[in-house]
């Protein structure tokens, strides 16, 4: 592998919580950014926040829905940075927060359209363009504490993120020989938009989420970034097929 001030890096869902931290970060230690992202002002957001530090990013608008976007997404990291080497595949949405029996069919397909098809669409362009380079390369995944156990009323999300898991571990099998390491990072609840999307201000509703983990509070995005950093790193260079738990001890119970 390159160092990360030689890298290029992909991040989906960059103009946002774990996504813009992430992307910061990669920038931080001198990697070249592509934010992608169906919300432009936030990627374009994110660009700014890293080039204003002196860091080198392009926003790309990617729906990773569209395979005709992830595959613009991964050519615009090769048109202007001549590379790829890292791609976190972290856009993705809450949904519905109801009971599978009211669960409206519609909103099923949209969240396992975003949250699962869009990773396979994103690390079909990926894996087919790190493959064609010696160096190789390592993608990132991010599913969720509900890629291994199930959240009453997600039911949706809970499936996209179990089929996340499935996704990691098959390609990480197909990969194993071709220098192309494939994680999965597993976050707890992350103090983030999405959150806020989803309720959590109410304080009863964020005291009950923050007694699930050990912990007792929320992560921060950058506690996921930071896990999604070392799993790109050569510290983690016999880590393939991984769903890394960074979940304050969600699941220890
Ligand atoms: P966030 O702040 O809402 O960021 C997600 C970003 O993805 C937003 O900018 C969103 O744009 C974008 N996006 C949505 N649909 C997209 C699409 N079709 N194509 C490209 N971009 C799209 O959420 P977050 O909490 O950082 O979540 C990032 C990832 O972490 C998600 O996959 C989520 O499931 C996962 N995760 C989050 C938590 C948590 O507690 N926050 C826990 C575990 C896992 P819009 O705002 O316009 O929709």
């Amino acid at each position: 592998m390159v160092s990360f001030d030689q890298a290029v890096a992909v991040v989906t869902g960059g103009g946002s919580g774990i996504g813009r931290t992430t992307a910061m970060e990669f920038a931080d230690r001198g990697t070249s950014v592509v934010v992608a992202d169906v919300d432009v002002t936030g990627g374009e957001e994110t660009v700014s926040e890293i080039t204003d530090d002196g860091g080198e990013a392009l926003f790309v608008e990617t729906d990773v829905t569209n395979t005709d976007e992830t595959q613009a997404m991964v050519d615009a990291a090769v048109d202007e940075y001549g590379r790829l080497d890292y791609a976190f595949n972290n856009a993705g949405i809450g949904g519905e927060q109801t009971p599978i029996t009211d669960y409206p069919a519609a909103e099923w397909q949209h969240v396992i359209d975003v949250n699962l098809v869009g990773v396979f669409n994103c690390m079909q362009a990926e894996i087919r363009r790190l493959q064609k380079q010696d160096s190789g390369g390592v993608i990132v995944n991010n599913s969720s504490v509900l890629g291994k156990v199930g959240f009453e009323t997600s039911s949706g999300y809970a499936a996209a993120k179990h089929g996340v898991l499935g996704l990691t571990k098959t390609a990480a099998l197909e990969n194993g020989e071709t220098g192309v390491r494939v994680n999965a990072v597993c976050p707890g609840f992350i103090e983030t938009p999405l959150l806020t999307e989803g309720g959590i201000n109410d304080p009863e509703m964020r005291e009950g989420i923050e007694q699930r983990h050990a912990m007792n509070r929320l992560g921060t995005p950058a506690e996921v970034a930071n896990a999604v950093l070392w799993l790109c790193d050569d510290d983690a260079s016999f880590v393939t097929g991984e769903a890394l738990g960074v979940e304050g001890g969600y699941l220890s119970q």
